[in-house]
């Protein structure tokens, strides 16, 4: 029956059902979508099941203030963050668990278990409608709310099962154990629904790629932390659980400073240090050579017919190289070599504290491993191989600045790819030490 036949309500269920049918949800691999399925229906069934179970606990005045007072800070909280928050995501990619954390927690200490659940769909339900504003995807929203709340009632009856009385949490040991016990649920739980989706949408990516970066747990950590002092606070010291508000305000803050740093000095596709960073990093190494009177190297590192590799397999493909030779940079260098991606397919290293022979020898063994690497290329599952030239200048043999041994390491470059590629080139004055 087409739709203008119907009459404004029909037309209006007609509409809703069109939209719900176009929803990216459905097309999800089915075993992220049952997972989604499954969370938000257990979500929402323990919802109702904690808040009947709960009633009498619930409908107290000291219950219901501790409510009103968190929903009050995460409101304020969510309110005043959104911004650092957006920008959060957009330079990490996907928060596993978010520092809204902090209320939910909070709430599992010190509120019957109804309203754990009531606090957290709060929490989340102002976040989303923020998000939603930015366009951010309703199913994914829906999931991490409900993805907290299983999480979080988790936590509750572990808290509740070691410890009956921790509403009034007491000062000992039974409480730390059963505090501790219910965070680590918290945390394990939800990190694991959220990686869980992502490794069955995504089509099971190693799972060290999903595992959160240590930063993230340290973040989550303080946030599970400031959760219990929250609660202890508001039940002894009621007056200053504002203060908490500023606390994570300041965290939030402190958070994206130090993401905003690594964006700046990072390069985006290989996760290697920017060509700027690399400068100052290596002339400031530079220096301390100097004063040290120790030698040290500078390496640039240019893939051979690199534009070959683009044009047969796609640019894509090509990232996907950039990257796996960023990775064999860092696995066969040491650790404290800054490397860098220079630009387009070249990379810079400073080797620290090492002569020009030993400097000759790392170079030659960076191109033997480049030159053994078999790298898939992403989707169309090509096996990819190729070769680079590197061009080398030393401290203090071919210049006493940064700039200068870059100088002379890209005509030290150019030098290997005259001589016919896939070897280590010296400037052309400097005669080159016998490569054994
Ligand atoms: P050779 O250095 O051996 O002389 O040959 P080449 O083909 O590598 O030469 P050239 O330096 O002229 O070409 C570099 C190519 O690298 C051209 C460009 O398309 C490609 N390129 C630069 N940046 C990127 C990038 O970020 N991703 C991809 N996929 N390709 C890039
Ligand atoms: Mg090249
Ligand atoms: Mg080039």
């Amino acid at each position: 029956m087409a739709a203008s036949s119907l009459d404004p309500a029909d037309r209006l269920a007609h509409g809703r059902l069109r939209t719900i049918r176009g929803w990216r949800l459905w097309s999800m691999p089915p075993g992220a979508l049952g997972l989604i399925i499954g969370v938000e229906f257990v979500a929402v069934a323990t919802t109702v099941l904690s808040l009947v179970t709960s009633c009498a606990d619930c409908l107290t005045v000291s219950a219901t203030t501790r409510l009103a007072v968190l929903l009050l800070l995460s409101v304020a909280y969510s309110e005043i963050t959104h911004q650092m928050q957006r920008m959060r995501r957009f330079l990490g990619g996907a928060v596993l668990v978010g520092l809204h954390s902090v209320w939910a927690f909070a709430g599992v200490l010190i509120l019957p278990i109804g309203y754990s659940a009531v606090l957290v769909w709060a929490v989340f339900g102002v976040a989303a409608m923020r998000r939603r504003q930015q366009k951010a995807v309703a199913y994914r929203l829906a999931y991490t709310g409900a993805t907290v709340v299983v999480a979080t009632l988790a936590a509750k009856v572990v808290v509740t099962a070691i410890q009956p009385r921790v509403t009034e949490l007491p000062p000992g040991a039974l409480t730390a154990v059963a505090v501790t016990a219910s965070a680590l649920v918290l945390f394990l739980i939800n990190t694991s629904l959220v990686i869980g989706v992502i490794y069955l949408a995504s089509g099971g990516p190693p799972l060290t790629e999903l595992l959160p970066a240590k930063e993230e747990v340290g973040l989550e950590v303080a946030t599970l932390v400031l959760g219990m002092m929250t609660a202890e606070v508001s039940l002894r010291l009621a007056w200053l659980t504002p203060a908490v508000l500023i606390l994570m305000i300041l965290l939030q803050r402190s958070s994206l400073v130090s993401q905003l740093e690594v964006a700046a000095t990072t390069d985006s596709k290989t996760g290697l240090l920017n060509a700027a960073a690399w400068q100052e990093l290596s002339q400031r190494e530079l220096l301390r050579a100097q004063r040290d009177g120790s030698p040290c190297a500078v390496l640039l590192l240019d893939l051979d017919h690199f534009k070959r590799v683009n044009d047969t397999v796609g640019h894509l493909a090509g990232d996907a190289v950039l990257k796996a030779i960023g990775d064999a940079l860092k696995r066969e260098l040491r650790g404290y070599d800054a490397v860098a991606r220079f630009g387009g397919e070249e990379f810079v290293v400073f080797l620290d504290d090492i002569g020009l022979d030993e400097a000759w020898q790392v170079a030659e063994r960076t191109l033997s491993r480049i030159r053994g690497l078999v790298i898939n290329g992403a989707s169309t599952g090509e096996r990819i191989r190729l070769t680079a030239s590197i061009g080398m200048a030393a401290y203090p043999q071919h210049g006493q600045v940064i700039t200068e041994l870059i100088e002379q390491a890209d005509s030290a470059l150019y030098v290997a790819k005259r001589g016919g590629r896939d070897q280590v080139g010296l400037p052309l004055p400097a005669r080159a030490p016998h490569p054994g």
